[in-house]
């Protein structure tokens, strides 16, 4: 299919020849839009937003240029979408596997391990929390999503330690080595400690929150990274992602927080659709 064809009428026609046509043609759409809508969901707050909005730019343009007959100006334009595919590809080499980890992992229908990963790693963060946040001890922990955070972890001091509660508990210990900065989880482990995370600008947070809190609010709108924080002043606990900052979590909430992100579960309350079936109150 080219561009070309969207202005064909018979094409058009050839899409509602028959219901069955009708009815595969109204699948392809309904997988396309929710492919895209899973995708800009996936992307959304990421460096990566940045760059499909300038492959649109591009693909726009390049329509525009056909549409008047441009012809040159849409050969240079195909030639920056060809050769810009091959270097998005390269450029975001550790986004696109950490993509397809997921993937994969999403698609073991019949895994037989009776707890994953991921649920460990919440159970540990769950048992740090609740044993730093009555005590005040300040922790910052930084949950890499699909975008790298390289750059960060590269300030820290590398760990590359499985996770555990405990081993979190000890690093955040105050006025030991590897208490200060943030730890930053990548691929189901431990990275490193004493990482330097960038700051928020953002002038509208209030004063109580120091630059713990104002790392933890710029990574989240650096990256899609998931930072959880404990305040060594209050005890309180607080994340942000995708430039969202929660505070004053109970430990629960901070839980379904979690789960929220790294199993993709949504808080137990009922979904639209049961409640439109039901006719309840919404
Ligand atoms: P708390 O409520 O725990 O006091 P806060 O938001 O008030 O947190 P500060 O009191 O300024 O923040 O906390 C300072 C600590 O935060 C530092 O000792 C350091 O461990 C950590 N920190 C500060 N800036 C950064 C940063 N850019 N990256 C990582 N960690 C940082
Ligand atoms: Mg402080």
């Amino acid at each position: 299919m080219n561009f070309q064809q969207l202005s064909n009428l018979q094409y058009w026609a050839s899409l509602f020849s028959g219901p069955w046509s009708l009815i595969i043609n109204v699948i392809d759409i309904l997988i396309v839009t929710w492919l895209l809508y899973h995708f800009s969901k996936a992307i959304a707050g990421t460096k990566i937003m940045i760059l499909v909005r300038g492959v649109l730019v591009f693909i726009l343009a390049q329509i525009l240029a056909n549409a008047i007959g441009l012809v040159t100006v849409s050969w240079l334009i195909n030639q920056v979408i060809t050769y810009g595919a091959i270097a998005a590809v390269v450029i975001f080499t550790p986004e696109i596997r950490t993509g397809l980890e997921r993937l994969g992992r999403a698609t073991e229908l019949f895994a037989t391990a009776p707890i994953s990963v991921e649920e460990k790693m919440i159970q540990a963060f769950v048992k740090s929390v609740a044993y730093m946040s009555p005590r005040k001890i300040g922790a910052l922990v930084a949950i890499q999503g699909s975008r790298t955070l390289q750059e960060y972890i590269s300030t820290g001091i590398p760990l590359d330690a499985d996770i555990s509660g405990e081993l979190l508990i000890n690093i955040f210990i105050p006025n030991t080595p590897l208490h200060d900065g943030a730890v930053i989880v990548a691929n189901h482990k431990i990275a490193v400690s004493c990482a330097y995370l960038p700051l928020t600008e953002s002038t509208g947070i209030s004063k109580e929150f120091g630059t713990r809190h104002r790392a933890a609010i710029g990574l989240s709108e650096v990256s899609d990274a998931f930072t959880f924080i404990v305040s060594e002043e209050t005890g309180g606990i607080s994340v942000t992602h995708n430039g969202v900052f929660k505070h004053d979590l109970s430990l629960d909430e901070f839980e379904a927080e979690l789960r929220k992100v790294l199993l993709n579960e949504q808080p137990k309350t009922q979904s639209w659709y049961k409640k439109w079936i039901k006719g309840g109150k919404v």
